[in-house]
């Protein structure tokens, strides 16, 4: 079974600081690899307001993370909708609230959505199916060219995005490219063979383009952050740890135009050469951290 192994663990706890029945609120509970460590520190009265779109991590966390009981909410909502999930439970104060964006190594491997490029699954991508209609398969069959190159250029940071686009329409007018390996096979005619062999397999950024896209992850990031900070306590930490550069230039640029907090993390925190070691998902991580005046 696929293990999520959380980043920056130890850089989180020092920036998050929590203590003896302190309140906290995980927007991206995920495996609840970073609430676990917080609710040790909050004992024995301290809080945590778990959110995650995907009902699965909610399942799963529910008997994972029963032995806390009632010292553990969670919500299966999206953090786009902060405010309004922290007025239905009635939680606070909040010392402190921590984003992790993205998916985890759960879904990309043990979910049947097509997240991974490595398994023949259907090209769907999205973290909760009940409201969100935009699926990868819908992009990549439905939309017009530029728009598919516009996404996997911004989003993947993907030098062939035009060569990629290409290729997408042209074989999409012989038959709806309805799968990840479908995908992986228009991507590798797409592309020199020679970037085909680089470390990183050559439908990465593809793929995390079209999950950014559907979930519209950096929408969601815009969001929350003024709903976050509103819901701080004065003194209240604000960490987020994103993955791409994108997120990290809103995560910088929105607390350098708050006036309400004071940045804590001058240049963004990074995982050292072991963790990175153990963990490669803890690669592209950064860490930006914030207090609430
Ligand atoms: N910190 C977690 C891992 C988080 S992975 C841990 O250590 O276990 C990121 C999680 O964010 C995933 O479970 C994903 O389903 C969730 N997610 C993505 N977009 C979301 C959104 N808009 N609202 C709430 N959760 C979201």
């Amino acid at each position: 079974m696929t293990i999520h192994t959380p980043v920056l663990t130890k850089e989180v706890l020092q920036y998050l600081n929590p203590t003896e029945n302190e309140n906290f609120i995980d927007c991206t509970i995920g495996e609840g690899g970073h609430t676990k460590l917080i609710l040790e520190k909050t004992k024995p009265l301290g809080r945590v307001l778990g959110i995650d779109l995907d009902p699965g991590q909610i399942e799963t966390d529910k008997w994972s993370m029963a032995d806390f009981g009632d010292r553990l909410i969670l919500e299966n909502n999206s953090y786009a909708n902060l405010k309004e999930i922290i007025e239905k439970n009635n939680f606070g104060p909040v010392a402190g609230i921590l984003l992790d964006i993205g998916m985890s190594s759960v879904q990309l491997e043990g979910s049947k959505k097509g997240f991974s490029f490595q398994a023949e699954q259907v090209l769907d991508m999205r973290y909760d199916d009940r409201f969100n209609n935009l699926t990868a398969e819908k992009i990549v069959n439905e939309w017009p060219k530029q728009e598919i190159e516009k996404i996997i250029k911004e989003y993947g940071e993907e030098k062939f995005s035009l060569k990629i686009a290409d290729k997408i329409i042209e074989e999409r007018s012989k038959g709806r490219i309805r799968t990840t390996l479908q995908l992986v096979e228009v991507i590798k005619k797409a592309i020199p063979a020679a970037a085909q062999r680089g470390k990183i397999h050559c439908a990465t950024r593809t793929f995390q383009a079209l999950r950014i896209a559907v979930n519209d992850e950096l929408g969601n990031l815009q969001r929350v952050l003024p709903q976050a900070v509103e819901a701080l306590a004065p003194g209240g930490r604000l960490a987020i740890i994103s993955f791409h550069s994108l997120e990290d230039r809103i995560a910088k640029e929105f607390f350098k135009n708050n006036k309400e907090i004071k940045i804590l993390t001058k240049k963004p925190t990074t995982a050292g050469s072991s963790e990175i070691g153990e963990n490669p998902r803890a690669r592209s991580a950064k860490l930006r951290v914030a207090v609430k005046l």
